[in-house]
């Protein structure tokens, strides 16, 4: 560990650093971030950096306020956005008690704790995530609008606009960064794309989330428009969404999902880890999805899953097995939508395919006709659930899921509660616009 500190120390000085950003992530997804000196790096490499925990929304309360910030080395990078002299560099940190102990508010300790649960039971997780964004234009003062002029569709190539070049530009500052693109295209509603960027270890793709929502954000910006990961902006169009491809290595480093000798070559732990996910989905959507409008984008006709079923070929369900198998061998779990936080959405995941494994839970059969064409009576009679209607629906679900609230343990399981309550109250006693619109004049 002295090691990877000192190597942070000399890259640090080699890149003429004077500013560091430690970087964490509330209950709520959103990216904090505090910043420092170069002089004061030592210092909070240390753990020594102390900052107070309850201005952070669902952190703490006054009376326990004080956080220590440690910065995990093997995450910093700098911003190449910025100037070379005095650079800006980031680490990205566990909070932690005065007393030494993890602080249980911490999302990205939830998923460690997850993590150690996997590898005692001898796997580590992989993870490859498909954020998908739109790019609007801003107003003359700057302020976002849901405006784009690209018309283009799904892997058009359009005359060099804007948000091709705001692309092409988040691309190669995220490759600066690190990060391994192995794709990026417009998606099919206009203004919208995706970038995709290769599979690693759980831990790692939950940090590169956030640091790709901050950066895609900040690189439209500068090319004069705003980047939304809201689920679903628009009414009538494709949503958001944040396909996640997942598979269990062995710690030998097989892939644990892939067997040459089934029929699919699917192996038996891949076939318990979707029964898991099937049967916790309706539990764990408030943390995959969950804001408001991640409901509107769960609806029939876009692409979206909106019933609680798997599939290797069509894209209805909520479960879809890509075609690869080998070391690529994945399940797609496709209702995660990028406004979600990482952490515990990953967490959630994990757990409930963990728990099909430990608990032998076959999945129902594989549903391969379009879900979207079948009535209510057909879902019924082939036993499909839907995924939860609205927010106020899944949090009841969450609630009433033991496995689920374990991930998240009692401290930000209380207080997600509480305020994503208060976020479904509040959109329950607005008077929206749709309202005014139908019932103005109707009466
Ligand atoms: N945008 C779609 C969603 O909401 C996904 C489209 C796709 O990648 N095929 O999930
Ligand atoms: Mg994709
Ligand atoms: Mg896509
Ligand atoms: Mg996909």
């Amino acid at each position: 560990d002295v090691a990877v500190k000192k190597e942070v120390l000399d890259k640090a000085r080699e890149l003429g650093v004077k500013f560091v950003r430690l970087q964490f992530t509330d209950i709520f997804g959103t990216l904090k971030n505090v910043a420092i000196t170069v002089e004061q790096l030592e210092k909070a490499l240390d753990g020594e950096l102390m900052f107070d925990g309850s201005s952070i929304h669902g952190f703490t309360r006054i009376e326990e306020s004080d956080m220590y910030l440690r910065p995990d080395p093997n995450t910093f990078t700098v911003f190449p956005w910025r100037p070379r002299e005095g650079a800006v560099a980031r680490l990205i940190c566990d909070v932690y008690n005065p007393d030494g102990t993890p602080f249980e508010g911490c999302p990205r300790y939830a998923l460690k704790r997850v993590l150690a649960e996997a590898k005692e039971m001898g796997y580590t997780m992989n993870v490859g995530p498909e954020c998908e964004f739109f790019l609007f234009n801003v107003d003359k003062d700057g302020k976002p609008t849901t405006e784009t002029h690209d018309q283009a569709g799904y892997f058009d190539m359009t005359p060099v606009d804007l948000g091709e070049n705001a692309r092409r530009d988040m691309v190669l500052t995220l490759e600066d960064m690190g990060f391994e693109i192995e794709a990026s295209h417009h998606e099919v509603a206009p203004g919208q794309h995706e970038i995709d960027f290769k599979y690693s270890d759980a831990l790692d793709v939950a940090d590169k989330i956030m640091t790709f929502k901050f950066v895609v954000r900040t690189i439209a910006q500068r090319h004069g428009l705003h980047a939304t990961f809201m689920p679903k902006p628009i009414f009538g169009i494709n949503g958001s969404g944040m396909h996640m491809n997942q598979s269990l290595f062995t710690l030998d480093g097989k892939n644990a999902f892939y067997d040459p000798s089934t029929p699919d070559q699917l192996s038996e732990t891949a076939k318990y880890y979707i029964g898991g996910l099937i049967k916790h989905a309706r539990s764990f959507a408030a943390l995959t999805n969950s804001s408001v409008n991640s409901y509107k984008r769960l609806v029939p006709g876009y692409e979206a899953p909106c019933y609680v079923a798997w599939s290797g070929r069509n894209r209805s369900p909520l479960i879809r097995i890509p075609a690869k198998r080998g070391m690529s061998t994945r399940i797609e779990l496709r209702n995660p939508d990028p406004a979600c936080n990482p952490y515990l959405a990953i967490a959630a995941a994990l757990k409930a395919g963990l728990d099909g494994i430990k608990n032998k839970i076959t999945p129902p059969p594989p549903t391969d006709r379009n879900i979207y064409t079948m009535t209510a009576a057909e879902r019924e009679e082939l036993g499909i659930a839907s995924l939860p209607a609205s927010l106020r629906e899944a949090l009841m679900e969450l609630k009433s899921n033991p496995v689920i609230c374990s991930v998240l343990g009692e401290h930000i399981l209380e207080r997600f509660i509480e305020a994503k309550t208060k976020e479904w109250d509040e959109f329950r006693v607005t008077v929206h616009d749709w309202e005014v619109k139908k019932y103005l004049t109707l009466y």
